[in-house]
């Protein structure tokens, strides 16, 4: 077995953020700090932990629905998306969604974009807005955050080097209806059972998952 790692890295919590890399398993973060230097080092499009280039930018761009297949492979060599197309949405999350239905949820997802992503927050200093990385977007407790993720729709951050979409402005209502189809497709993809209108679930008894929305 090899023990070619570093132990130091290893008694770090593992916390997954926009920023995560794995790319010993083909796993990449393809963001970049926007400053002259990186620029020079690292021209924008490759892993900031490796390099790789793997991803069509100038297709994935286009924010083309009919060309989604694509985009989510795409997205797929991030090490953030492929962990949330890959893992299983937590019960309290799949009951909400069936209990709202694919219309209602819909609606969820375009007003949850609108206020939490759409717009830029005013700053009273002056100062540029600072976006934190994903953490408006909890990670579990509603199948919405777990698209968000899975289609770099969590944070400005991500929004912008994925989409193309610059971070200085609001959504226009046109991005977030694309945004929005792009994370219905994500949950019908992980949720078959959903219907178009509410379901009756039963009720769990348990707290709903830490960092969740209560609603
Ligand atoms: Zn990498
Ligand atoms: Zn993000």
């Amino acid at each position: 077995m090899s023990t070619d790692w570093n132990a130091e890295e290893e008694l770090k919590p593992l916390r997954l953020s926009c920023k995560s890399t794995d790319c010993s398993n083909n796993l990449h973060c393809f963001w970049q700090k926007k400053t002259r230097k990186i620029k020079a080092a690292h021209p924008f499009g490759k892993c900031r932990e490796c390099g790789a280039e793997l991803v069509d930018w100038e297709r994935v761009h286009k924010r083309d629905f009919n060309d989604v297949k694509h985009t989510f492979e795409s997205l797929k060599y991030e090490k953030i998306r492929h962990d949330f197309w890959h893992k299983e949405i937590d019960q309290y999350a799949v009951n909400h969604a069936l209990k709202k239905g694919r219309i209602d949820l819909h609606k969820a997802a375009i007003h949850r974009l609108r206020k939490y992503v759409g717009k830029v927050p005013k700053m009273l200093d002056g100062k540029k807005p600072r976006y934190g990385d994903g953490q408006q977007t909890p990670y579990s407790g509603n199948s919405i955050y777990y698209a968000q993720h899975a289609t770099a729709s969590c944070c400005r951050n991500c929004i912008e080097y994925w989409h193309n979409i610059p971070q200085d402005r609001d959504l226009t209502e046109d991005e977030i209806a694309y945004l929005a189809d792009l994370v219905m497709l994500y949950i019908e993809e992980k949720l078959p059972q959903l219907t178009d209108q509410a379901q009756k679930v039963s009720r769990i008894r348990r707290q709903p998952p830490e960092n969740s929305s209560t609603e």
